[in-house]
């Protein structure tokens, strides 16, 4: 049976400031995801400390809130079958020194803060973020 769906993608500043967006995109077409919408912004620390409500109370709220307004983004809508996991799994682990060969954060990633990419990790997640900068 199939199960399309769309999530929520993010090229983080990391990435945008060395040029990688149209490599990480490629990676993404190249999975039979397509992008439905996209957008280069900067948003500003406010919305990032919205966007990233749920980790507020971890040790790195702060810092992953200056990080993800500190310079532009690319956010993107992505679709396909099962996009979420699909996009997870391109994507690689949250720590590139951990993320699986041919990974976007294996291959791109600086650090755990600097991994360059975002993606939503469930549907109602997706909804949301789809929502929040999609409106
Ligand atoms: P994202 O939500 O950006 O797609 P993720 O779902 O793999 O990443 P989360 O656990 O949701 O990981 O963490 C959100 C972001 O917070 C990560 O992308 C990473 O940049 C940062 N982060 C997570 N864990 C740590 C940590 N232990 N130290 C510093 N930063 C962290
Ligand atoms: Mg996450």
């Amino acid at each position: 049976m199939s199960n399309i769906e769309q999530t929520l993608s993010i090229i983080k500043p990391d990435a945008v400031e060395r040029n990688l967006a149209e490599k990480i995109k490629e990676k993404i077409l190249e999975n039979k995801l397509i992008i439905k919408n996209q957008k280069k912004i900067q948003i500003t620390r406010e919305e990032a400390a919205e966007f990233y409500k749920v980790h507020q109370t971890k040790p790195f709220y702060d810092k992953l809130c200056n990080y993800l307004s500190s310079g532009p983004i690319v956010v993107m809508i992505l679709e396909g079958e099962n996009a979420i996991a699909v996009n997870r799994k391109i994507m690689g682990a949250t720590d590139p020194e951990q993320a699986d060969d041919g990974t976007i954060r294996k291959e791109f990633g600086i650090s755990i803060d600097k991994n360059s990419v975002h993606g939503s990790d469930s549907g109602d997640n997706a909804k949301k973020e789809i929502q929040f900068f999609f409106n």
